[in-house]
Order: structure tokens, then C-alpha cells, then sequence
């Protein structure tokens, strides 16, 4: 569900007619929906009520400050992988005992920073991070809680790129290793052990791989309970996946009902990191139709998004539905959308049924919410693009289109080159 839909012949997001804001704020844009993001973050964080729980929104997939702040006033925590989201969420007004810091290579600076705001949780992913922890927790005057990424070896069955939960993965502690990280920790002087975590990958549309891993931690917490080490925060993760084409991903009720049976004994606090489940399609890119072009081979519509803007397409030729502005534009043709970026890997689609457009006209690239922006670049020099939240009859800038003299900050010519050249 989500509130991108034609009315009268127009696609709007919400009550908003899309043509008017991209009148108004230019293209290419990304634009989510107030209503969505609520809707979607209720469905995944309601069927839990029944249990302590906290959702850790996954900042990576979607980190403006704005639909932070939409979490944050919704109760929602965030999950963290760098000291730069962890100033971002505070910043947005999410409570520290809130966050969890995840991640497989924090430096010591971002541990410092975490610890002195008080955060939840620090997701441990090795026995030298733990040292280090200790050590800076030290440093720092506090005791870290901790949990550690354990890796249950389950075949989430996604994207090789976004599969984590496998042995051959660099992410977290073998779970038939991990025990003995466990009892050295329980006894260092600045850590306190509360938590065991994981998260085994994402857009899994399938509910079998979350459970599987579900029991090796539920066995694995039992061996720790024999060890006199107990738990108080069973944190699973993020990964639900959404449809993008022709899943069809479990609804976060399927995937609440089966978690919560499975864990009823345990007595701990549920942590869930949702990332793309809540924003994927909560957020879409529109993009105008620059010219189109008769290859000998194919077709190709050449738009102002590119593969700076979303990358998606590129890094996991993932697949977005692309749906004209105009939905008078009915008859359909199989073409490659590209962008204006001078590389090959540069397009939004390719072999694509989409709208047969002109020069012009709009498109609307769907299930953009998730990894759009957040994963965007200024390759070719080109300013990354405004950020647009609708909500009912109005909108809002959520982030103006970079300018130029964006482009260039923070960038410096040294002295022995300041002279110009002649
Ligand atoms: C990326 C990530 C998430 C979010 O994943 P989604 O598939 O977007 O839900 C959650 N936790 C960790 C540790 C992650 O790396």
C-alpha cells in the first residue's frame, strides 16, 4: 500500500498532482509520502505490541532528517552504522536509549561518541572490536552495553550483495564460535553484556530463513543462560523484504505472528531494525525524459535521473517499475531507461516495458524510498537532487537540490598552485 495513484488522469502522491511539484521544485527528485511512511511503519511496529519491543528504523536506507523525525514522533528508535547517522538521529530528535549502533568497523572516535550519548546498544562484530570497546568505554568513564552480531550461517535467499548471514560473509561472530567471546566479555571491567543480535540480509520474501536463524539463537541463548550469562535484548535485525515486481514478501503481521511465537519463553526486549520494508515504497524518483533515441539493437529513453541518483538498477540490476506522470500515455514499448552519466552501467531500466514518452515528458521510477538517495553520489559533478516529502494537500522541500557551489565545498587549492597559470 501506498499513496502514489492516478486521479484524474494525473499521478499524484497523495493529494498532491506530481506535474505541479516538479513545476514548482524542477527534476529530478525524490518524493515520499508522509502517510505512507506512517502507514508503513504502524503495520510492521503494531503487531508487536503484545511484547517489549523497540523499532530500530534502519538509517542507512533512508536518512533525512525529516523522515527521522517522523519516526521519532511515531516512537521508533534507529539502527546505526556510522558516527555520521548516529549525529543524524540524535539530531532528528531520536531518543539515545533508542540506538542501536550496528556495523562492522566502528573506530574508536565513533565509539567514543556513542558512548558518551548513552545509546542502547553497540552490536559487536569481533573479538578486537570488543577490546577496543573496552578500552575507549574505559577511556570514556562509562560501561558499554553490548551485544554481539552473531552469524547463524542461513542462506537468506536475496541478492548475493545483501546476503549477510552466511559463513562466507565478513559480517559478525560464527554462532558455534561465539560462545567464548561471550565469557570474555562477561568479565572485562567496562562492558556489560545484554544482547545477542543478527541479521542475516535483505528483501527476504520468504519467512523460513528468519526462523531458521530465530532457533540457532534461541538454542544458542540457552547455552549462554547454562554459562550463568544472561540476556535481556534479543535483537533480529532488519531484512523484510518488499515488491518490487512480482514478490510477494509476507506482511509484516505474517512475519510478527511467527516471530512472537517463536520467542514467547524468552523474556527478553525484541529489538527489530526495519530499513527498506518501512521506506521502499514510501518513496519514488521522478525523473523528465530528455530525448529518446532508435539504437540499431534497441530503443533507449534518455532521462535527467542517473545512476548517480539511483543505483540500484546498476549495483544489483535490480528491477523498479517505471509508470508515466500522465497516465493518458496508455501504449507501452520495451526500451533501456538511461541516464546522462558516461558509463555503460548507467540506466534506471533496461528492456523495460514502460510508457511510450516524449521529450518532456515525466516519469515516475516506484520503490525508490529504500537505498535511493541515501546510496546516491555526485559522480560527474552532478548535485545530488532535492528531496520532497508530500504530505495531504501540501508539500515540502526536505532537502534542496545541491547547487554548484555545493559541489565544490570543502574542496581547497594549495598554495603552490594558487598562482594561475598564464
Ligand atoms: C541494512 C541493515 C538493516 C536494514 O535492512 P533492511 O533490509 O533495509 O530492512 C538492519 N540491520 C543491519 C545491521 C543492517 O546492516
Amino acid at each position: 500500500m501506498h499513496h502514489f495513484n492516478y486521479h484524474n488522469g494525473q499521478l499524484h502522491g497523495e493529494s498532491v498532482p506530481i506535474a505541479d511539484i516538479a513545476d514548482q521544485v524542477g527534476t529530478p527528485f525524490y518524493l515520499y509520502s508522509a502517510a505512507t511512511l506512517t502507514q508503513h511503519f504502524k503495520a510492521f511496529d503494531t503487531p508487536f505490541s503484545p511484547i517489549p519491543h523497540l523499532s530500530c528504523f534502519a538509517v542507512k536506507s533512508c536518512s533525512n532528517l525529516a523522515i527521522l523525525r517522523l519516526f521519532a514522533h511515531l516512537g521508533g528508535g534507529a539502527d546505526i552504522v556510522s558516527g555520521g547517522e548516529l549525529f543524524r538521529a540524535l539530531t532528528a530528535g531520536i531518543a539515545p536509549e533508542k540506538i542501536v549502533y550496528s556495523g562492522v568497523g566502528k573506530t574508536r572516535a565513533e565509539m567514543a561518541y556513542g558512548l558518551r550519548e548513552r545509546i542502547l546498544q553497540f552490536n559487536v562484530e569481533s573479538e578486537q572490536e570488543l577490546e577496543v570497546l573496552n578500552e575507549v568505554a574505559a577511556e570514556v568513564g562509562v560501561i558499554a552495553p553490548v551485544s554481539f552480531r552473531v552469524n547463524p550461517d542461513v542462506d537468506p535467499k536475496t541478492h548475493a550483495y545483501i546476503s549477510t548471514g552466511l559463513a562466507k560473509n565478513k559480517f559478525g561472530i560464527p554462532i558455534t564460535e561465539a560462545l567464548p567471546i561471550y565469557r570474555q566479555a562477561a568479565g572485562m571491567a567496562n562492558i556489560h553484556v545484554q544482547g545477542v543480535s543478527c541479521h542475516i540480509g535483505s528483501q527476504l520474501t520468504e519467512i523460513s530463513p528468519f526462523l531458521e536463524s530465530l532457533g540457532k539463537l534461541k538454542k544458542f541463548i540457552t547455552l549462554l543462560q547454562e554459562a550463568g550469562i544472561s540476556i535481556t535484548h534479543l535483537d533480529l535485525g532488519g531484512g523484510l523484504g518488499i515488491r518490487y515486481d512480482q514478490e510477494s514478501p509476507p506482511h509484516p503481521d505474517e512475519y510478527a505472528r511467527a516471530i512472537m511465537e517463536e520467542i514467547s519463553e524468552l523474556n527478553c526486549t525484541l529489538i527489530l531494525e526495519p530499513g527498506r520494508v518501512i521506506v521502499g515504497n514510501a518513496g519514488i524518483l521522478v525523473t523528465r525524459v530528455l530525448y529518446t533515441k532508435q539504437g540499431p539493437t534497441k530503443k533507449f529513453v534518455i532521462v535527467d535521473a542517473g545512476m548517480n541518483d539511483l543505483t540500484r538498477p546498476s549495483l544489483y540490476g535490480a528491477y523498479h517499475a517505471i509508470k508515466a506522470v500522465d497516465e493518458h500515455l496508455q501504449s507501452t514499448e520495451i526500451v533501456d531507461v538511461v541516464g546522462p552519466i558516461c558509463e555503460t552501467g548507467d540506466f534506471l531500466a533496461r528492456d523495460q516495458e514502460v510508457p511510450v514518452v516524449k521529450s518532456g515528458d515525466l516519469l515516475a521510477v516506484m520503490s525508490a524510498g529504500a537505498y535511493g538517495f541515501t546510496m546516491s553520489s555526485n559522480y560527474n559533478s552532478r548535485p545530488r537532487v532535492a528531496e520532497i516529502m508530500v504530505e495531504g494537500e501540501k508539500f515540502h522541500s526536505i532537502r534542496h537540490r545541491e547547487t554548484y557551489e555545493d559541489l565544490i565545498r570543502g574542496e581547497d587549492i594549495p598554495d603552490f598552485l594558487q598562482e594561475s597559470s598564464s
